[in-house]
């Protein structure tokens, strides 16, 4: 039944599918508009599917969507290594073909253009929430605001990630260039062996699991309700309209209904006819306990393209995109290609055992054109999606939330979201 918020838009009951990053800052934006939330997810309460151990990266910095000029090459030229960072598992799959051809497309320099407008809004705004979101919540999440190295190890890297620096600045982005004794000035914890590196003090890290768990204290505690281990069917329609979601066990019946489903969405919907193109793009995290030397801000070992996070008094390297469908399986190749990086770049890191460790592996839910994404579908009145925010889920949380909630109280989204529009592949 729909009444009415004190700030006069109708208050609705919404059922949100997924409780991963995406899913619980819907929740929580949702609940602040006043709206009353159900949140369903298959995973158990402490595992959701890509959210809780990835590199924990507040990054406006990453205004250039994955389909860029250049990228396809680069792809190319990496896929007979076993151990680079990047791979495309090859299969028959008529939708994998479909996503290549839609990355082929998007990969120009015009796409790359209007894409980093939208994402450099995205970024900044939902850099801004997260601030607030930590004061709200205490620090409890550990927001760390101390910027981002892009750490390159040589002179040709160092070269291209000024380009890109140079881009940021147009677009509003604070970026410098530093030398190797700049760089070393800026986080003297520890050693480094680079050419250079570009520093973005705008970026942010935090700790990715407490931030879910700080939301969903919140949430408890407005009244949200929670149904985990809780796999969603089928969503039934009637006249232009979801009617109700059928899990295992039970229906549950709401206004509203929205897909933050993470790479598993299109699974979920596509007897509906809204045919999501996503493929999960599986990356890897592994944490060393209290290492000797710790660096004080978050960096990515750009060759390599590993990210380093310190989280607490724990050290993370986050590395890989492999196009592998649904299968998240641990390729100890991709692990032997991280370890082998890291002493490059931080001598120190002589001699770690990756494998000792506990990996962690996540589906990234990556669309062809490396934007998420966000808004109302055009077959069925009530069924938003949220998804598709591929290695920018964590960062741009707080922004989709915000946007999907005012989606769901008819207001005007605060950004424009034409780009980001769900039914944009056909
Ligand atoms: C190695 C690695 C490092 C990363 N580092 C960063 C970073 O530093 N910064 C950053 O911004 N991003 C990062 N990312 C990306 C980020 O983790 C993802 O974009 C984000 O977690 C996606 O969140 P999500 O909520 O969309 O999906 P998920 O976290 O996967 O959540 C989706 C949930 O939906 C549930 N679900 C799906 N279908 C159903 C169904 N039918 N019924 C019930 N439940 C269902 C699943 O069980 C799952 O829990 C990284 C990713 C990886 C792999």
């Amino acid at each position: 039944m729909t009444t009415t918020t004190p700030s006069g838009h109708s208050r609705k009951s919404v059922i949100i599918v997924g409780g991963g990053v995406i899913g619980l800052c819907v929740a929580y934006y949702a609940m602040r508009k006043g709206h009353r939330v159900t949140v369903i997810d298959r995973a158990t309460e402490d595992h959701p599917g890509c959210s809780h151990k990835n590199a924990g990266m507040v990054v406006p910095s990453h205004f250039i969507p994955l389909a860029a000029p250049g990228m396809v090459l680069t792809g190319i030229k990496m896929l007979g290594n076993r151990e680079s960072p990047f791979s495309i598992r090859p299969r028959c799959s008529p939708r994998l073909a479909k996503w290549l051809w839609m990355f082929y497309r998007s990969a120009t320099r015009q796409h790359v253009q209007r894409a980093s407008s939208v994402l450099r809004d995205l970024g900044l705004e939902s850099r801004r929430s997260f601030c607030e979101l930590s004061d709200g919540f205490g620090h409890e999440f550990g927001l760390i605001q101390k910027g981002l190295l892009m750490l390159c190890k040589k002179e040709k890297t160092l070269h291209e990630e000024s380009i890109i620096a140079e881009k940021a600045l147009d677009l509003g982005i604070e970026a410098k260039i530093l030398s190797p004794s700049e760089t070393a000035k800026t986080d003297p914890q520890i050693q480094m062996s680079i050419a250079g590196s570009v520093y973005f003090p705008r970026d942010c890290h935090l700790n990715p699991s407490r931030f879910l768990k700080c939301l969903k204290i919140a949430l408890k505690s407005g009244g949200v309700t929670f149904h985990w281990q809780t796999n969603v069917r089928k969503l039934e329609t009637r006249s232009g309209a979801i009617e109700k979601i059928l899990t295992d066990s039970s229906e549950f019946q709401a206004d509203e209904y929205v897909i933050a489903g993470g790479v598993w969405s299109p699974q979920t919907i596509h007897h509906l006819g809204v045919p999501l193109l996503l493929e999960g793009g599986k990356g890897y995290s592994v944490t060393l306990e209290e290492p000797d030397s710790l660096p004080s801000i978050c960096s990515i070992l750009t060759e390599a393209r590993v990210a380093v996070t310190p989280i607490d008094n724990n050290l993370r390297f986050a590395g890989t995109m492999e196009i592998s469908g649904l299968d998240d399986s641990i390729n100890p190749n991709r692990i032997r290609g991280i370890q082998k990086s890291i002493p490059k770049y931080f001598p120190n890191y002589q001699g770690i055992d990756l494998h000792k460790q506990k990996i962690w592996s996540g589906l990234r839910p990556c669309s062809p054109d490396g934007l998420p994404y966000i808004g109302r579908t055009r077959k069925h009145q009530n069924l938003t999606i949220a998804t598709g925010h591929a290695m920018l889920g964590l960062s741009l949380g707080p922004i989709t939330g915000k946007l999907t909630a005012e989606i769901l109280s008819n207001e005007s989204p605060s950004i424009d979201l034409s780009l980001l529009n769900p039914d944009r592949f056909h």
